[in-house]
């Protein structure tokens, strides 16, 4: 949507094909229902990618968080700020889809919904859409996450139909699952956590947040920042685990001097109470628990080491990772038209006219705005391209 009004802006004779019936479906369930377009923090490494040539820092100085503001604004939408997050201040992400479906009738592009799976061919001078021939052809269909709202991979086949590589999609933005015995007991807990993502027993990064807690894993945004790394791995068939702090900005040392001060003050209670005030009971069961403690011993009678063996569990407790809860789950796609495809309009190198733009391009953001950005910005830069080249 935002290409054909870029382009038609340019003064460009647009037309706009939907898979689904209606526009913008995927829109309506982002944000919660809220839509955070884009992050007053702004920059390419909130962004993964097997390629690495510069291109996703230029687009953003191109088309920035800033740009993004200003187009939505000239339609009408007021940004409110949460947590570096924008959002309408309508509070809703139809504000944002009825926005972007007014400008296209003003401007008077033409619009097919329902057209299923459109396909793209190509004769010497035009692409040819649903029976339409065109100069120029901006490929828009997202990646392979959540399905229902009409993105299943389509992109890809039109991108390999023309010799254009593509890097195996993957699920990003997503749950991740464990075989842990011990999360069965703390399904539904939700607790602030550090969590360190480890593949093949390297230390990738860390991601701090509220986690929740699952019988199946983990999820909420903190696992999501990891997903991307660890979703590539398990592909891989890398070793992949997670070590979560329930006490983030702690170290193990803290923690047990913590604990010491705590079992001096609360001596007489017995270890099912030690916890009471500092975890939710089910976890502090499976830290007891770990540690072989008993949950009627008096707390009086831990020892340094015990201590020590809680420290460990509270700041370091050990999630192996197996798989990722797949598309269905997930919030964006890892993968995709690899960037080497693609000069800095978005235009394939092997195609020229063809563009490819957002979630079907090798290019996921993490939570926050970040994949919408990349997509009003594509949609953006091709838009203008495409109505511009002349050749
Ligand atoms: C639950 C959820 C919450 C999210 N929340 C946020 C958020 O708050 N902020 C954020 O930045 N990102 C969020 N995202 C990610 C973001 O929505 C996507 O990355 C973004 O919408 C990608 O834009 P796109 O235009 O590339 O693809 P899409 O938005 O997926 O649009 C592609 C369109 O192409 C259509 N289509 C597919 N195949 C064909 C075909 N063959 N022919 C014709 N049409 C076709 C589809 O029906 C769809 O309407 C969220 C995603 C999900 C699932």
């Amino acid at each position: 949507m935002l290409a054909a009004i870029s382009a038609a802006r340019e003064g460009a004779s647009v037309t706009l094909f939907e898979k689904n019936d209606r526009l913008g479906k995927k829109i309506l369930s982002t944000g919660n229902g809220k839509c955070n377009y884009t992050n007053e923090v702004m920059n390419a490494s909130f962004y993964h990618s097997s390629t690495e040539n510069g291109l996703i820092a230029d687009v953003l100085s191109r088309f920035s968080e800033q740009d993004t503001i200003h187009f939505f604004e000239g339609l009408g939408i007021v940004p409110k700020v949460r947590m570096h997050g924008l959002y309408p201040n309508s509070e809703t992400a139809v504000s944002i889809v009825d926005a972007l479906r007014l400008e296209m009738e003003n401007l008077g592009i033409k619009v097919y919904t329902g057209c299923g799976k459109v396909k793209v061919d190509k004769n010497e001078k035009s692409f040819i859409v649903r029976g339409e021939s065109f100069d120029r052809c901006i490929v828009a269909v997202g990646g392979k996450a959540a399905p229902k709202t009409g993105s299943d991979g389509d992109g890809y086949f039109i991108a390999k139909k023309f010799g254009i590589d593509v890097v195996d999609a993957l699920p990003a933005l997503v749950p991740l699952k464990s075989d842990a015995n011990w999360l069965k007991e703390v399904s539904g807990v939700r607790a602030a956590s550090e969590l360190s993502l480890y593949i093949n027993n390297k230390f990738i990064h860390k991601s701090i947040g509220e986690l929740q807690l699952t019988d199946y894993g983990i999820s909420g945004i903190c696992t999501f920042e990891l997903s991307s790394e660890a979703s590539k791995a398990i592909a891989q068939g890398k070793k992949c685990f997670i070590y979560i702090n329930f006490l983030p900005d702690h170290t193990k040392e803290e923690v047990f001097e913590l604990l010491q001060k705590r079992a001096e003050v609360l001596k007489k209670r017995s270890m099912a109470e030690f916890f009471i005030g500092l975890f939710n009971s089910k976890l502090s069961n499976v830290f007891i628990k770990k540690c072989g403690i008993k949950a009627e011993t008096s707390v009086e009678k831990l020892t340094d080491k015990q201590l020590m063996g809680l420290a460990d569990a509270i700041t370091a407790l050990y999630v192996p990772i197996i798989d990722t809860c797949g598309f269905d789950k997930a919030q964006t796609t890892s993968g995709g038209i690899s960037l080497n495809e693609l000069n800095k309009n978005f235009e394939s190198c092997k195609v020229p006219g063809l563009y490819f733009i957002g979630e079907v391009t090798d290019v996921d953001g993490i939570c926050g705005g970040y994949n919408l950005q990349w997509a009003w910005a594509g949609g953006f830069i091709a838009g203008k391209a495409a109505a511009n080249d002349k050749d």
